[in-house]
């Protein structure tokens, strides 16, 4: 199987199989994006406590990428700390060379695998799909910063 088979096989299967899915009622945060070149909808409620995810609920419909990119991001932040969803991220947005310059990278961190999201990277050769697979990200951050009120 080659690399690019083995990623199809994994977004295939976060996107057959969503993790966290579902809305929490007891959220205490949540947003939601919309990229419209693509339809693609995502919902993300958060419960955030003392600085940590401690639960994550993802909904929405489009496109495959999309949503196997917010199943594959709710797994990796769920029960992490604000500061290291930040440091995914960024990471993220480097693999897919949505940072500009080298901002993204965490030198400290040489090569941290991403887990499954490293199978989102051959992506990044069809830039419109490149929204898709970044919205849940976005979104993400918008719950983050909704809540810090
Ligand atoms: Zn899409």
């Amino acid at each position: 199987m080659s690399l690019d088979e083995l990623y199809r096989e994994v977004i295939l299967d976060h996107y057959r199989n969503p993790r966290h899915r579902g809305r929490l009622e007891h959220a205490t945060a949540h947003a939601e994006g919309q990229n419209p070149l693509c339809g693609d909808e995502v919902r993300i409620d958060l419960v955030v406590d003392g600085g940590r995810v401690v639960e994550i609920g993802v909904t929405g419909q489009g496109c495959s990428i999309s949503q196997a990119s917010a199943s594959m991001m709710a797994e990796a932040v769920a029960g992490k700390s604000v500061a290291e969803i930040e440091g995914l991220s960024s990471r993220f947005r480097a693999m897919m060379d949505l940072e500009e310059g080298d901002a993204g990278i965490d030198e400290s961190r040489p090569g941290e695998s991403l887990g499954d999201l490293e199978a989102l990277q051959g992506v990044r050769r069809f830039p419109v799909r490149i929204k898709c697979a970044a919205l849940p990200w976005t979104t993400l951050k918008e719950a983050l910063e909704g809540d810090a009120g």
